[in-house]
Order: C-alpha cells, then structure tokens, then sequence
C-alpha cells in the first residue's frame, strides 16, 4: 500500500476504533489531517471539544493559535500533517491515561510509518514523552534532535501558551525556528547513510544522545 493508502486505511479504522474507554465518551473521533506527502508531522495531546464535534484536529483555540504560528514562518496547515497520540478526546480535556496512550499508539506508528517524515513537532508533554521519554519540555523545547531515523523539535503545546503569556513568546520563538530545523534535519538525513526500513517503530530505535543535540538560535 502506498504512504496515502494507509494514511487513508489508519483514518478508517481510527473512526470505527473501540480500542479504549476513550470511544465510548466521543463524539467523533481525529485521525488526523494535512499533507499526505509532507515532511513533517505535527503531534499533539488529544481532541479538545470543538476537535469532537468536527472530527479535526487543531480547529479550537488551540488550533487558530497553532495556524497563527505556521503562518508566521511563511506556512499552512496543508503544508504539514496533523494529528494526536489519542485520536479521541478525553472527559473533560483530562490528560489522556498511560494505558489510552499505549491503546492508541499503533495509530500512530502507522501514520509515521505512512508519513515516514524528515522532522516531527511534538506540541506538548505527552507527544514529547513518546520520542524523548523522561524529557522535561522546559529544557528541551525549541531544540532539534535526532531520534532514529528522523529529528524531533519538542514544542510547548499552544493551549498552555494561550493560559501563559510567557510561554507563549518562547513558542513563538520556538516556532521561528522551524524552517531552519527543517532545512538541517533534510540535510544531516541526506548525509547519512539510509536507515534500514520497517525499523522505525517508536520506542525500538530512540537515539537522543546530547552529541546529535543541536540550538537552533
Ligand atoms: N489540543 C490537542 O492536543 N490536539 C488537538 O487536536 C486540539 C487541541
Ligand atoms: Fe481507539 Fe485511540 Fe480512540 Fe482509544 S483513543 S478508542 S485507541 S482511536
């Protein structure tokens, strides 16, 4: 099957999916949406209430400030693929459970696989912890690594910047870095000698030694 074909199939099945106690609360569930053929995937929490009632990721307040954000480096939603490591939402926006996240990571997995990007964004904690596990978003953020055969630039999530004004000018800036992230990323992976193929499942390959840490500003 092509990339697009699973990206499709994964919707699918994502939409139907009774996997977790997560089904029973939704309303629709978020496989996720954008360019099928980008370079890079953006990860989120979870479906917030307005990504329940339309069955997209990003569309809240969370997502204008998340579109705000791509716009200010010059991109669109439909430049980057977008989605959750939980495709539907928790009770209340609670954090999604450990056991939610494990449930719903085959989903995942197969959307990166489909995908197969140069850079990941993680926005958020839980995203984070799935590339850097053990990771603290306040020293990591706003830095490219290499985890296996891909780079990851850990991100705040854009609904704790919109509670933190803070934060939100680290995002910002955090967002500024992005193109360049992505230019590095395309090339240190040009570089290297190709990775084996069908290894990149999530946990087997994480690589994050300091070495490969770069600052992008
Ligand atoms: N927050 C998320 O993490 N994901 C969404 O899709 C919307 C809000
Ligand atoms: Fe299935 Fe994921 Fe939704 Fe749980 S959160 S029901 S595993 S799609």
């Amino acid at each position: 099957m092509s990339g697009q074909a699973d990206l499709a199939a994964v919707a699918a099945e994502v939409r139907a999916c009774t996997r977790c106690p997560l089904a029973a609360g939704r309303t629709l569930a978020v496989p996720g949406e954008g360019n099928l053929v980008s370079d890079v995937l953006l990860v989120g929490e979870g479906p917030g209430q307005r990504e329940d009632a339309t069955g997209r990721p990003f569309v809240g307040p969370a997502g204008q400030l998340l579109d705000e954000l791509l716009r200010s480096v010059g991109w669109e939603r439909s430049d980057v693929f977008i989605t959750n490591v939980v495709k539907c939402r928790p009770p209340g926006n609670r954090d999604p459970e450990p056991t939610e996240i494990s449930a719903c990571a085959p989903y995942l997995d197969r959307q990166e696989r489909a995908l197969d990007p140069v850079l990941v964004v993680t926005l958020g904690r839980h995203s984070l912890q799935r590339y850097l596990p053990g990771a603290r978003i306040s020293d990591v953020h706003g830095r490219l690594r290499q985890v296996g055969g891909r780079f990851v630039l850990p991100m705040y999530h854009p609904a704790a910047a919109l509670r933190a004004t803070a934060l939100r000018e680290t995002l910002a800036r955090d967002f500024g870095g992005l193109p360049a992230a992505l230019l590095t990323a395309r090339e240190a992976l040009a570089a290297q000698p190709v990775a084996e193929s069908g290894t990149d499942t999530a946990d087997a390959e994480v690589v994050a030694a300091d070495d490969q840490q770069m600052t992008l500003f």
